[in-house]
């Protein structure tokens, strides 16, 4: 196992954003997680297969290929070769997202995925489960927290500068009813691990949390 930073937390708790300021600024490779439910989910609406179709669910985990790859500055999520980077943030993928990854053979295959990514190299991963489940001797664990409200004002303004279009109350429901759901997951439910490192972001700055968690790695190299 290379050097392996966990950075887990609810959605719109700056994640995204800032570990991916913190892998360019440590040469870490960054690793979204989400991202590959996302690519699962997607395929899942496009060819109707419904969650509670295991012989399906299995037959689609042998036949797909998702591919995270860095190019020209920004991070693309490619579907049996296919670019499904912004696809995979639409509204209707929100929707179903928490629950396909409830899915257990759908989370055993991303779970093994996300492993195999970061094999033998130095990482910060971002999810939900990183640091409990993935990798729980991960040297550093981070967990991002924020109010719901200030997630989904994030999550709004982060969609406008990729252009898709949701509104502010949508967001902020889907947020919360995905907290709800990956909280009361049976399946690594969302929480913090017992070594993570708790940062609540909700007034901090991305600078101010960025220079945080690189204190916090520096502290453990
Ligand atoms: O991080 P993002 O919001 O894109 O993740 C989408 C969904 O994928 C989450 O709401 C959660 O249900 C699921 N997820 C997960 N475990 C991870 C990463 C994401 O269950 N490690």
């Amino acid at each position: 196992m290379g050097f392996v930073v966990a950075v887990d937390g609810p959605a719109g708790s700056g994640k995204g954003t800032i570990t991916k300021l913190v892998a360019e600024e440590l040469g870490l490779i960054y690793i979204d997680t989400g991202a590959l439910y996302r690519c699962i989910t997607l395929y899942m609406i496009r060819n109707k297969i419904n969650l509670e179709d295991t012989d399906k669910i299995q037959e689609m985990l042998k036949n797909i290929n998702i591919e995270l790859k860095r190019e020209r500055n920004s991070d693309k999520a490619y579907l049996n070769g296919e670019d499904v980077s912004i696809k995979i943030r639409e509204k209707a993928v929100n929707e179903l997202v928490s629950q396909v990854s409830h899915v257990i053979e759908i989370r055993e295959n991303i779970t093994e995925l996300s492993r195999k990514i970061a094999e033998g190299k130095n990482v910060i991963m971002e999810g939900r489960d990183i640091g409990t489940n993935v990798f729980p001797n991960a040297k550093v664990k981070i967990y991002l927290d924020a109010t719901p409200e200030e997630r989904a004002n994030r999550r709004l303004k982060q969609n406008e500068e990729k252009g898709i279009k949701i509104s502010y109350e949508d967001i902020l429901e889907n947020i919360k009813f995905r907290d709800n759901n990956d909280k009361t997951s049976n399946v690594a439910p969302l929480k913090q691990a017992e070594d993570a490192v708790y940062i609540d972001t909700t007034k901090m700055t991305i600078e101010e949390v960025k220079e945080k968690i690189i204190e916090v790695i520096k502290s453990k190299e």
